[in-house]
This record gives C-alpha cells, sequence and structure tokens, in this order.
C-alpha cells in the first residue's frame, strides 16, 4: 500500500468520524479509529492519534500490548509514510521533529486475529469465544508520556496498559447478530456498524456479545447495565447490585464517578476473577453460574473492579513498575463496601490469610514490588493487594477516617487524568497525618 493511497484511507476515516459526532476536540489527545471484524474473528484497523507535544519530541512511541496477534503495516505521520522500527515486538518507534507545543496527526494501519479462548494463556481479555468476544488492548495505543516514553516488558500476570486518557471516536464493524459493549456510548448505526464515543479514556476496551440479556439500575447520575447469559440472570442481577452500591459509596468517600455510565459484563476469564476498563468491567463468568456460593469471592470482584474506575481510571499509575499504587487502593475500596455490610473482620482475615501465604512463597518480595519481581505471578495478589490494603488499613487506624478518606479526596484532586507514583500516594497520607507514617510504610514497602 503506497503512502499516497493510505493518506486517502485516513482522509475518508477522519471524514466518517468528522460526520458521525466529532466535536471540537481541542489540542488534547485523540483516538479516531475503524475497526472491522470478520466472522473468523480476522480484523483490519486503521487509526489516527492526533495530540500536541508537551516538549520537544523526536520519537512517537506505540505500544502493541496483543504482540502476538496484531501486525501494524503502515504508519503516517502527518501525510507521510514513516519508518519505525520495534524495541520489541510490542514497542514501536517512530522518528518525528516536533517542537513543543505543535500538533501531530499519526495514523496507523494494522490487522490481526483474535484466537480462540481456549488456544491461548492469557486472562482471556483478547480472546473469541461462543457467544464473547473480548476485545482488549485491540489496538495500538501511544505510550504514555511522564517526562519520558513510559515502557517496560509484557508479562503474563498483572496488568499492562500504561497510557493518557483520550477522547475516542471509534467505528466498529462486527458480524451480524453481535452487539458491542464498550467503555464509551455506543449508538447502533445500521446492521453491524456501532458508533463509540468517549472522553477522557485510559484506554478503551470493547466486548462483542451474542445471545445476552442487559439488566439497568442507576446510582445517582451514572446507569448501570449488567450483560449476563440469559441462564445466569440472577447472578448478573447480583453482579448489577453490587457495582450499583459501590458506585454510590465510592462517590460518597472519594468524588464523583467521572463517566455516564458503567458497563458490567459476563465474560469467561482465566486466571483472574475480574478486570477493568474504564466505564467497563468484566466479571468471570463462572461465577455468575454459582454467586450463592461465592459470599466472599461475588462482591469482591464487583466492588473492586468497580473501585478501579477511581484507582486506575482517572488516577493512572505505572502499572508494571508499580502495581500497588492502583491495586492497594482497589482492594481496600472493596473492603469498604464489606465494612458497610458489617464484614469487616471478615475481610480483614481475608487479607491476612493470603498476605501471610503469600510471603512464604515470595519472601523477597514488598507491596511495592514491580510486577517482574514476581516471576511466575506467585505471590503477587497476596502481597500487592492484600499486603497493600492491610497497609492502607492500617494507616486509616493512625490517621483517623477523617484525615484518611480527605487524603484520598486530595490524591485523587492532584492527580485526576493524570499518571501517578507510589511516592505520590505516600505523601498524600502523609500530608494529612498528624503522626509520622515511616514505621508503618517501612513495614510493607522497600522503600517507604
Ligand atoms: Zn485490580
Amino acid at each position: 500500500m503506497t503512502g499516497s493511497t493510505f493518506c486517502g484511507a485516513r482522509v475518508l476515516l477522519v471524514t466518517v468520524l468528522l460526520f458521525y459526532g466529532y466535536v471540537c476536540l481541542g489540542q488534547g489527545l485523540a483516538y479516531y479509529m475503524l475497526l472491522s471484524l470478520s466472522a473468523d474473528w480476522s480484523f483490519d484497523g486503521v487509526l489516527t492519534v492526533t495530540g500536541t507535544a508537551p516538549e520537544r519530541w523526536s520519537e512517537l512511541v506505540l505500544r502493541v500490548y496483543q504482540p502476538n496477534y496484531i501486525n501494524v503495516s503502515v504508519i503516517e505521520v502527518g501525510c507521510e509514510e514513516q519508518p519505525w522500527w520495534e524495541d520489541d515486538r510490542t514497542t514501536i518507534r517512530i522518528p518525528v521533529s516536533l517542537n513543543r507545543g505543535q500538533t501531530y496527526s499519526l495514523t496507523v494501519a494494522f490487522s490481526g486475529q483474535v484466537p480462540p479462548l481456549h488456544t491461548q494463556s492469557g486472562y482471556g481479555t483478547f480472546a473469541a469465544s461462543e457467544r464473547v468476544v473480548v476485545l482488549g488492548a485491540a489496538y495500538p495505543m501511544l505510550a504514555a508520556w511522564d517526562d519520558d516514553w513510559l515502557g517496560g516488558p509484557l508479562l503474563p500476570w498483572g496488568d499492562a496498559v500504561v497510557a493518557d486518557v483520550a477522547v475516542y471516536r471509534v467505528l466498529v464493524e462486527a458480524p451480524q447478530g453481535w452487539s458491542v459493549v464498550s467503555g464509551g456510548r455506543e449508538e447502533a448505526l445500521s446492521e453491524g456498524l456501532t458508533m463509540v464515543e468517549g472522553e477522557n479514556l485510559r484506554e478503551l476496551g470493547i466486548v462483542l456479545l451474542r445471545d445476552h440479556v442487559v439488566q439497568t439500575t442507576v446510582a445517582g447520575d451514572v446507569v448501570l447495565r449488567s450483560f449476563s447469559l440469559p441462564e445466569h440472570t440472577a447472578g448478573g442481577a447480583e453482579a448489577l447490585r453490587i457495582a450499583a452500591d459501590s458506585v454510590e459509596l465510592y462517590e460518597g468517600l472519594f468524588g464523583r464517578y467521572p463517566f455516564s455510565s458503567l458497563d458490567v459484563v459476563a465474560v469467561p476469564l482465566r486466571g483472574a476473577v475480574g478486570v477493568e476498563y474504564p466505564g467497563l468491567i468484566l466479571g468471570d463468568v463462572s461465577y455468575y453460574a454459582r454467586w450463592e456460593e461465592e459470599p466472599l469471592f461475588f462482591p469482591m470482584i464487583f466492588a473492586h473492579e468497580v473501585a478501579h474506575q477511581w484507582w486506575y481510571a482517572q488516577v493512572g499509575s505505572h502499572q508494571g513498575a508499580e502495581p500497588w499504587v492502583d491495586e492497594a487502593l482497589a482492594t481496600y475500596s472493596s473492603g469498604l463496601y464489606f465494612e458497610t455490610r458489617g464484614r469487616l473482620s471478615e475481610i480483614l482475615s481475608y487479607w491476612r490469610n493470603t498476605f501471610h501465604l503469600a510471603r512464604g512463597r515470595a519472601s523477597a518480595a514488598r507491596v511495592d514490588s514491580p510486577l517482574w519481581e514476581f516471576p511466575g505471578g506467585v505471590g503477587y495478589g497476596g502481597i500487592v493487594y492484600s499486603g497493600g490494603a492491610l497497609m492502607l488499613h492500617e494507616v486509616r487506624l493512625e490517621m483517623g477516617d477523617e484525615a484518611f478518606f480527605a487524603s484520598l479526596r486530595d490524591y485523587l484532586g492532584s492527580h485526576k487524568w493524570g499518571i501517578s507514583s507510589g511516592d505520590d500516594l505516600l505523601a498524600a497520607l502523609d500530608h494529612r497525618s498528624a503522626s509520622a507514617l515511616e514505621e508503618i510504610f517501612s513495614r510493607y514497602l522497600s522503600s517507604p
């Protein structure tokens, strides 16, 4: 494909997106995309990323989070086809010459294949099955910028995406009979063609569903939808109730839920019970089938993933280098859900048990260890999630509720829509604490 004909495709894409709801976006980061899926789950995509260089940039960096299943074929900057190189299969570097404040337009043509769920070893967040196709990180993403391009290895455990929030306008072309659910707002344009739009999205999660039922409720101004198989309607209703209660709880403690809607979708997962995207959370379908037998785990899935709408979707962090920053907060927030139901001691016991077990299996790791210091993922959940939550509970007891929750609101307010660090979180807690917290931090962290 030549540069000039590809540029024509790009102009067509932008024209289509302009026609279907382009708004004046200013100079912030924006993704315009056409994603076209065939019945065999092969796909083609054209993506235009526009934004403004925050300082002098000599390269743009794209991350491909599904390197085994997505191939980039053409890259243009402006309308010029551009050579690029790969550090590894997950990182694409495109030379540019941009001055501070200069706008850019990067267009990428890509294609790929969504693998059948049973053939791949991941969590199931990029996988096709009989009635569900999960499209997590299904397109190249601009790496997040924080004085440098944030990268790091992709590992089979933990979360991978580190990205800056953006406006999204995406046309999804899906095979007949499949409906599109996403972290944005969906509008069916015609059979098989859906427009997805959203603002301040750190990434766009998309799920295609067939033969699902939807139940709806509201929490304040937020519309929640729960998608499940017809045979799991009771589990779907319970997931919806827990998610709505969690939204109300966290809005009262931390601040407003930032999007107009939240979708909760039952999908087959492996090695994870729930997964978060901005505006969209996934729960493992096997728990929907037996939710009444899982009085601890079933609520935990949704209370935890809803909390990520504050601690990840709003306040980003480096999920590889410092996974504890959002996971400790999401885990502790889910504990608050249990606390409001008189179940604090139950969740504290669970955290203590899992932390103790994990420390026996990964004795060198600390709450603030990076993902790559948990070989094979061993001990990761117990140390980072449970240990991190126990640390926050001790901090809360030391500070008192008023100062503790005020510090979390400070932290949210200071870092909303940005990328924060563990030091930022500790500083927010320290700032409101009448007494020194170092002794608590030092028992859990390697570098308090
Ligand atoms: Zn989490």
